[in-house]
């Protein structure tokens, strides 16, 4: 049920676009009315960033791909919204890099679950953790139902790729010596803060990207350790804040 048509004509087609999918999946009961403000905060960020990929994310997004290219076991964590905007690039990410696929959900409801299960077993994916009662275990330190995760992945995985996760998840995923990689166009948020490493990036732009890379660095494990090495999320995640500071200044003297 999309409510409304957006032009293609339209100068901000493809971002109004992206709100009408996420209305749909929101209809769908994939997508929790939280979600929607969320993307909401998303998008003031992705203003700010030019609305394209900037040169700090695809330092990131390099970093990224060495990671879940070298890790042991890698966990794909899955919301509503990065189902309903992501849903192929999640199945192709997990399949290139062997990643299992979780759905984790902030406000958890079996129903949500199942829906966001649906969306990605349609896009592809043949095995989707953390539904219903498959989330059996619990993440240390968390409250109520944001600790609940399934004990064959994200419990066990020495890397999680959290798309839009909130602050004090990515903190305890940290806390018990997991790699977090985040995606988030907020380089401000606690997210962004405290994971291993940040992405600064709209999820319709860096998950491609992600597979993209992925691909190139398949069979190059000596790339990826090189990468690595030369990786500082401190400083990248700096890179973002300085690149909007400058971007707003520019704009402010036209
Ligand atoms: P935190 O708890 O990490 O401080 P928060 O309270 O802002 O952050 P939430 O509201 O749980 O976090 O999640 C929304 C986050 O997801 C925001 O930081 C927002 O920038 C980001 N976000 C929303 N839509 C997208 C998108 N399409 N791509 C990337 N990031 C997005």
């Amino acid at each position: 049920m999309t409510s409304i048509k957006v032009p293609p004509e339209h100068p901000r087609a493809e971002s109004l676009q992206i709100r009408e999918k996420l209305v749909e999946y929101y209809h769908r009961g994939v997508v929790a009315s939280a979600g929607l403000i969320a993307h909401g905060r998303g998008e003031a960020f992705d203003y700010m960033l030019g609305e394209k990929i900037t040169k700090p994310a695809l330092n990131a997004v390099k970093a990224a791909a060495a990671t879940l290219l070298t890790a042991e076991k890698a966990v794909i964590s899955v919301n509503g919204n990065t189902a309903a905007l992501v849903a192929e690039e999640i199945v192709r990410l997990a399949q290139i890099t062997k990643a299992k696929i979780e759905v984790n959900l902030f406000y958890r409801s079996v129903d949500r679950e199942l829906a966001i299960k649906g969306v990605l077993e349609k896009a592809g994916a043949h095995e989707v953790l953390g539904v219903g009662e498959d989330a059996s275990a619990k993440i240390p330190e968390l409250g109520s139902e944001r600790r609940r995760v399934d004990p064959r992945g994200i419990l066990v995985a020495d890397v999680v790729l959290v798309p839009l996760e909130d602050g004090d998840r990515t903190e305890a995923l940290v806390k018990m010596g997991k790699k977090v990689i985040a995606i988030d166009l907020n380089p401000l948020s606690r997210t962004s803060q405290k994971a291993t490493i940040t992405i600064v990036d709209n999820v319709v732009r860096a998950t491609p990207k992600l597979v993209e890379i992925v691909g190139k660095l398949e069979h190059d494990l000596k790339k990826c350790n090189e990468i690595l090495l030369n990786f500082d999320n401190k400083k990248n995640l700096a890179e973002s804040i300085t690149l909007i500071k400058g971007r707003l200044s520019k704009l402010a003297e036209k």
